[in-house]
């Protein structure tokens, strides 16, 4: 791996002192090897997109805000990451709409 680039990343920051001791690495690398690319969008998700100057690696930062919990992860791991929460929210929405018909089906069989 890239000496460079960031040490570890984060598929969520699950505190606020995880998010700072993450802050404090960007700031020691920003300047030396990590640059800011562009503000990104894939699918419903927006990111700032950061790359290493030594290996080319892209990284996509999305910050936590309230109660999103935001990442910090290489692209492929991002877009893999982000598909993947699409998919459970999208299972979720047929699942609930399943269950409501469901529930419909026997309140019109229990009223006959
Ligand atoms: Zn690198």
């Amino acid at each position: 791996m890239c000496k460079a680039c960031f040490d570890r990343e984060y598929n969520e920051f699950n505190s606020y002192s995880e998010f700072e001791e993450f802050n404090k690495e960007f700031d020691s690398k920003i300047v030396k090897s990590v640059y800011f690319v562009a503000n990104g969008k894939y699918r419903s998700d927006s990111h700032v997109v950061y790359k290493c100057s030594i290996c080319n690696q892209l990284w996509w930062l999305s910050e936590p805000d309230n109660h999103w919990r935001g990442y910090f992860l290489k692209e492929h791991n991002a877009k893999r990451y982000i598909d993947n929460n699409e998919r459970k929210g999208n299972a979720m929405k047929y699942g609930s709409l399943i269950i409501a018909f469901l529930v419909i089906i026997g309140l019109i069989k229990s009223c006959n």
